[in-house]
């Protein structure tokens, strides 16, 4: 690769290119922490060697250092390195991975439509669904109820489905999409107990589904716990009773689960962890371990089976659907998962382990509450424990953490004054401790940065 100096690459960088999520201006002044190798659990960068508390964006969970999915994309390369999936073609890594994926997937779940991103998979949940509905001669199910706060993707229809307002406000939101409460009980829940509020933001989803009527509303689509909305999750009130809702108006049910698939949670997807039953499944990111693009809806028979039984044609895919290389590189994930027992090391050995290590956080003088479910976990930093009051209204608490967090040789994100850590599921108990005897140190010079600021 380029033997250009760091700063000659951040000088380019800003003259040229253009970032996701990032305020441009804002990046030219500040440059870019630059990241040339990886390894293992460890990204180098021009700000050190750093801990990834993050799995990439929540993609890398067996790390970076998986030699047998590079092969094996090498090895589809050669052998086919391109061909489509549209007009009845096909070829055997997409067959193979479609096979696999609905022996992971709860039973009921059998079928897949492939995309090349988690977005895209929301673009394609819209089709599908109003698809369905138009096949059982009710077109006039064509509303969507998603949740405020909610993250689905970013391209217009994804970022339409998502619930945040900061997106909202810079294009037009698409018509037919309305959102309900997110239960988010450190957050909103006021005098209610977490319980109180997990049926109350189902309740919230209830009374939209009566305001609009049975008769217009298509789906709910929401993720098993709100990833980049802050782990938000929800108390263990809420999934019993949504389902409950669900079940009675026969509503369908879409669980994304972008960041929650392949073992996150210590169960093969997230809906497993809190037996949802969703008749689609939004999945990417981790399914190729991050190395490859590639996402995809899985389907539950009774929808596949109306698709399937005289729809004719369904107008929609993309070029790079079910990429081979992409496929290959998911094939070799799937495997070293299942092959190291990774999802039920998780559930039963490293994931109780990061909860232990996560709740001793929970007595540091800025936190106010630390939450986990197997390898995915968020610390709320407050001023004053008692009454969840935050350090300031403009989130300088998460941003002096993450940067205090990069000092320390760990990378964790701030949603707001919600630190989230979700590292790759491959760690020790040793590389456990190290995650989280280095967030101690950042949250003690978090501390310190903003008693002086604001007392
Ligand atoms: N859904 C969820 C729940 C996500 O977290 C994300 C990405 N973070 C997406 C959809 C969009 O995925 P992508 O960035 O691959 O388009």
């Amino acid at each position: 690769m380029s033997k250009l100096s760091n700063e000659a690459l951040q000088a380019s960088d800003k003259a040229h290119f253009l970032h996701p999520f990032s305020d441009f201006k804002e990046m030219g002044h500040n440059g870019t922490r630059l990241v040339s190798q990886a390894e293992d659990i460890y990204i180098h960068s021009s700000e050190g060697k750093l801990l990834d508390g993050m799995s990439g964006l929540w993609c890398c969970n067996l790390g970076y250092s998986q030699q047998a999915i590079v092969d094996a994309v090498a090895k589809q390369l050669q052998e086919l390195p391109y061909y489509n999936s549209f007009f009845q073609c096909s070829h055997p890594p997409a067959i193979q991975l479609a096979e696999e994926l609905a022996k992971i997937a709860p039973d009921h779940i059998n079928n897949v439509f492939y995309t090349n991103s988690g977005s895209e998979g929301n673009d394609t949940v819209i089709r599908l669904v109003r698809r369905y509905w138009d096949l059982k001669g009710q077109p006039d199910k064509r509303v969507i109820i998603s949740r405020k706060n909610a993250y689905h993707g970013s391209t217009v229809a994804a970022a339409s489905l998502g619930g945040m307002g900061f997106m909202h406000e810079q294009f037009n939101v698409l018509p037919d999409i309305v959102h309900v409460d997110q239960p988010y009980w450190f957050g909103e829940g006021g005098d209610l107990t977490p319980d109180e509020l997990g049926l109350k933001a189902a309740k919230s989803l209830e009374d939209k589904i009566l305001e609009l009527g049975v008769e217009n509303v298509a789906c709910f689509i929401a993720e098993p716990i709100q990833g980049a909305g802050g782990v938000i999750i929800p108390p263990v009130t809420y999934w019993p009773e949504v389902k409950r809702i669900l079940n009675k108006y026969d509503i369908l049910f879409v669980s994304d689960e972008v960041i929650f698939g392949f073992g996150r949670t210590g169960k093969w997807f997230g809906c497993d962890y809190y037996d949802t039953k969703p008749d689609l499944i939004n999945f990417a990111k981790a399914v190729t371990n991050g190395y490859q693009p590639l996402g995809g809806v899985m389907i539950a028979d009774k929808v596949a089976d109306v698709l399937k039984a005289d729809g004719g044609e369904f107008g929609h895919g993309f070029t790079y659907s079910g990429h081979p290389a992409a496929c290959a590189a998911a094939l070799a994930t799937l495997k070293i998962i299942h092959e190291q027992n990774i999802v039920e090391n998780v559930d039963k050995v490293s994931g109780p382990y990061f909860s232990k290590r996560l709740q001793q956080l929970a007595d540091h003088p800025i936190v106010g509450e630390v939450r986990s479910v197997g390898m995915v976990g968020a610390i709320e930093l407050v001023k004053d424990k008692a009454s969840r009051t935050r350090f300031s209204d403009n989130s300088d608490a998460g941003a002096a953490c993450r940067d205090a967090s990069i000092a320390n040789g760990l990378v964790m994100r701030a949603t707001g004054d919600t630190m989230i850590i979700a590292p790759p599921l491959i760690m020790t108990l040793e590389q456990i401790d190290e995650l989280f005897d280095k967030a101690k140190l950042a949250l003690d010079d978090t501390q310190k940065v903003m008693t002086e600021k604001f007392g």
